[in-house]
């Protein structure tokens, strides 16, 4: 039904609307000297051309299509041992996913929680941006703030001391607020109009423990927080004169680099040994969890 909205021939169809949305595209590029909408649309991005856009799609096809068929064989191999005669099909993947990680790696994620203490993954993020980023941080409490559960740390370079801008995190969930996780600007970093240092926040929905007691979070939900941490230090990191290029605006098939590539440090040693440590014991991940 949700894939489906605005399909339905009421009041909110839009089906009449997309013809006259690519016909305006195409006037657009055309106007632009451009032969497609595609090509006009591309040719600020890092691909240039619909081309290439699609050679790299196509470069990943193959390799993805062939690794579904051996997650499904995996899949069907445990249908076959249950005997309900069932043919895996697209909608069965979650469930016998799931199946399947508990046969193979027997892997459970109530295991993994009490190492992700979200405070302790919090500091393995300021570290890992000492390390590579000469970044240092600070928490500050002389600056205003929209809620109280926020709080802000002075950016600083690590050698020098000059102030980079402001990291707000905003981590908990509460009513009216938007759900999922995010990095935005509060304000871009620029030096066309006097030195302008950037705001940056990141944003989840964590439930709230009570005080004193950690918030325990998942491995994706770690991955996710690396993720938007490595997009709050490309704001960080910004070094422009405008701000219209400022931070995280450049090319929308680059905008996801900086945040992939360090979403990567969770599961390096350096990071697990020092940061995913138990809530109650403080010992390390232990390694076969690791593997597993
Ligand atoms: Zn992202």
């Amino acid at each position: 039904m949700f894939v489906n909205r605005g399909d339905n021939g009421d009041q909110n169809d839009n089906n009449d609307i997309i013809p006259q949305i690519l016909a305006l595209r195409a006037e657009r590029a055309k106007l632009f000297g451009y032969p497609t909408h595609a090509h006009w649309k591309l040719s600020n991005k890092m691909a240039k051309t619909p081309d290439k856009a699609m050679d790299l799609l196509l470069a990943v096809w193959k390799p993805a299509v062939a690794r579904v068929k051996e997650e499904v064989a995996d899949m069907q191999a445990i249908a076959n041992s249950e005997k309900l005669g069932i043919k895996i099909e697209p909608w069965d993947y979650r469930y016998y996913a799931e199946k399947v990680r508990k046969a193979k790696y027997d892997l459970d994620e109530s295991q993994i929680k009490p190492y992700l203490d979200l405070e302790k993954m919090r500091e393995g993020m300021f570290w890992m941006a000492g390390q590579l980023f000469d970044l240092k941080f600070d928490q500050i409490n002389d600056v205003p703030k929209f809620h109280p559960d926020v709080r802000v740390w002075k950016v600083t370079k690590g050698s020098t001391g000059a102030l980079v801008g402001l990291w707000y995190f905003d981590p908990y969930a509460r009513e009216g607020k938007r759900s999922g996780a995010w990095m935005t600007a509060y304000r871009e970093q620029s030096k066309n109009n006097g030195d302008v240092k950037t705001l940056v926040s990141n944003n989840s929905n964590f439930l709230k423990g009570k005080a004193n007691e950690p918030v325990l979070i998942s491995l994706d939900d770690a991955n996710t927080l690396f993720h938007e941490f490595g997009h709050a230090l490309h704001g960080l990191c910004s070094n422009v004169t405008y701000p219209k290029l400022s931070g995280t605006n450049v090319a929308t098939d680059y905008v996801e680099f900086p945040s992939q590539i360090l979403e990567r440090w969770l599961l390096t040693p350096e990071i697990l040994n020092r940061f995913a440590v138990h809530y109650q014991t403080k010992q390390p991940i232990p390694k076969e969890l690791v593997q597993k």
